[in-house]
Formats: structure tokens, C-alpha cells, sequence
């Protein structure tokens, strides 16, 4: 083993002790998520994670092509969130890659469907989490807790989203159904908003 190697060794080896999960871990969460959504990896993916400013996002640019969208993450960010595994990282990219897949949709409202879309990329970290057994409830519990603001909605709606979300991904895997498609899902999720409103209309009206 050269210098360099044993270098990235020990690298891997304390990123893994503190955060959970080493780089190859990381990587491989993002192949297996898009894998999931059928899309193609992020152009970019910049780990943020030694980033003071650094955030845990996706920056989709034109919202017409997957080509151009750009993967960012902080693993203490991450971490302060309850995620400090292979699980609770894929279900956070999950999330993140479900806003690129409905990058170029409007959904139904206010400000265009902002705390929507924020429902929606948690609904499918729900249907993933259900489809492929991953125990989600740290992370679960940590959304559960966030207060809600102009980017995203009340915890108590996001905790909602990703157990309606489970209960589908489940009721799939446990009658040994095939999965639906994405597009199947989503409507799936726009009958349940449409038949949970006033709840989360009455929320979104506090701040919009
Ligand atoms: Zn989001």
C-alpha cells in the first residue's frame, strides 16, 4: 500500500467513524437512488461536508434535462439530522432526487407548490423506504420535529408524507405487487393531498 493510498485509507476510515459512511458508501447510496428513479447520476456531486456554508441539496438548473443537475452534501449537516448511515444518507438522496425527477412540474399550491414539492420528495422516501425494507425512523423522527417555514412545510405534514408514502411502498412489497411507476406514485400522491386538504391548506395560509 503506497503513501496516497494509506493517506485515503485513514481518510475513509475517520470519515466513516464520524459521520457514518465512507465516500465509496456515498457514492454508491447516490448510484442505487437514481438507479431507483431510473435517471442518471448527478453531473456534479460536491461533498460540502468540511463546508461551513455547505448544505445538503440539489441544484437542478434547467429544470428540462437531468444533465446539468448538481448533487450537494454535508454529512455533519446530515448528522445533526439524525443520519449517520448508509440507510439515512440514501434516504435523504432519495429526497433529493425525487425533486429532480419533478424538476419541471408545477404542482398545486401556494407559491407554486413550494411545500408541495417538499411533500412529494418525501412521500417517495416513504415508497422507497417501503419497496426496500429501510428502516427510516431516525430521520423520520427528526423531520417530525422541524418547524415549518416559506421552503418547507410543518414536520408534522413531512412525518405524514413519508409514512402515506411507506404504507404504499409496503401494501406493494408485502402483497408481492409489482411496484408502481413514478408517474403511478405521484398520482397517488396528488389523490392523498387532494383528500388530506384543509389540514394542510389551513398550515400553508399561517405563512403564505
Ligand atoms: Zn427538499
Amino acid at each position: 500500500m503506497g503513501i496516497s493510498s494509506i493517506r485515503q485509507y485513514c481518510k475513509n476510515l475517520l470519515r466513516k467513524n464520524k459521520y457514518g459512511l465512507t465516500e465509496d458508501e456515498c457514492a454508491a447510496a447516490i448510484q442505487t437512488t437514481c438507479n431507483f428513479f431510473g435517471i442518471p447520476v448527478p453531473v456534479l456531486i460536491r461533498d460540502l461536508t468540511n463546508d461551513k456554508s455547505g448544505q445538503t441539496l440539489i441544484r437542478p438548473k434547467n429544470p428540462n434535462t437531468y444533465y446539468d443537475d448538481v448533487l450537494e452534501y454535508n454529512l455533519k449537516e446530515l448528522k445533526a439530522l439524525g443520519v449517520s448511515d448508509y440507510i439515512g444518507f440514501s434516504a435523504i438522496i432519495t429526497h433529493e432526487c425525487a425533486h429532480r425527477v419533478f424538476q419541471n412540474r408545477t404542482l398545486p399550491g401556494p407559491d407554486s407548490g413550494r411545500w408541495e414539492h417538499e411533500l412529494l420528495a418525501d412521500f417517495f422516501m416513504g415508497v422507497r423506504a417501503g419497496l426496500q425494507q429501510m428502516d427510516i425512523t431516525p430521520i423520520r423522527n427528526a423531520l417530525a420535529c422541524t418547524p415549518g417555514s416559506g421552503t418547507h412545510p410543518l414536520g408534522r405534514f413531512r412525518d405524514e408524507y413519508i409514512g402515506y408514502g411507506h404504507l404504499e411502498g409496503r401494501r406493494h412489497l408485502m402483497n408481492n405487487l409489482l411496484p408502481n411507476t413514478i408517474e403511478e406514485y405521484f398520482q397517488l400522491f396528488l389523490a392523498y393531498r387532494k383528500n388530506h386538504l384543509q389540514d394542510l391548506h389551513e398550515a400553508e395560509m399561517t405563512i403564505y
